[in-house]
């Protein structure tokens, strides 16, 4: 018991190195996943806008030949209306001018709805592209500041890694077990606690005088009754 305490304590050491590893970093993992994120959906809707502004446009010129075309028709059907000579030919052309009119008409106001939007999608995909490279500046700034961070500190976590491994093939499971659910549970990541002033270190609940000598004595594994930590007297560790 007194072995495994001691590698209790080690561990609770290394775990605690890991987690300034951890604040170090800070919350540049959480910002560089949410701009590259933030990157790949401002992509898709400015594709997307683009796409609106071609066909868009690609509907405009097919309606401005239509009434081009019909322009041409509406010219000659008025034309022709003056040498007509009977009251037959005068109502098929009339219709026939009824008809490019409305084409006219039609392709008109519909050319000028097309021309507004596409007017409208193009200050859209502006400022969409202004705001892609300002928030892909962002990430390369923060993303080499990782990528920094973690070549700077990546040596020294792979051994802690190792060194945790290590130390865990000692333990017994259930040890392990118990220290693992406190650690990964606690915010401050302390599946071990000190004996401070008679009380537990961890959640500073005070300690029965029998209990404080059971700490000492590490003939058994006692847990505090309020938190559960691993209870060690620091005393034993010097
Ligand atoms: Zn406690």
């Amino acid at each position: 018991m007194r072995k495994q305490l001691a590698y209790l304590v080690q561990l609770q050491d290394i775990d605690n190195q890991l987690l300034d590893l951890k604040q170090e970093r800070g919350n540049l993992p959480e910002t560089v996943e949410k701009l590259r994120a933030e990157i790949e959906e401002s992509t898709q809707l400015l594709d997307v806008k683009r796409d609106e502004q071609l066909n868009a446009g690609k509907e405009r010129r097919r309606i401005e030949n239509e009434v081009e075309l019909a322009k041409v028709s509406l010219k000659k059907y008025q034309d022709q209306l003056f040498k007509v000579t009977t009251n037959r030919e005068y109502d098929a052309i009339t219709t026939e001018i009824e008809a490019a009119k409305v084409v006219i008409n039609g392709g008109e106001s519909r050319i000028i709805e097309l021309l507004s939007k596409e007017e409208e999608l193009s200050d859209m995909i502006i400022k969409l592209e202004a705001h892609l490279e300002q928030i892909k500046s962002d990430f390369e700034i923060h993303d080499a500041e990782l990528l920094d961070k973690i070549n700077q500190t990546s040596e020294l976590e792979a051994k802690l890694l190792e060194d945790r491994s290590a130390l865990i093939e000692q333990l017994a499971r259930p040890i392990f077990g118990h220290y693992e659910r406190i650690h990964l549970a606690k915010e401050d990541g302390m599946g071990v606690a000190q004996v401070y002033l008679g009380a537990c270190g961890g959640c500073f609940a005070a300690i029965p005088p029998q209990k404080l000598m059971e700490i000492s004595a590490m003939e058994d594994f006692i847990l505090c009754e309020t938190c559960g930590r691993i209870m060690v007297d620091p005393e034993n560790f010097k």
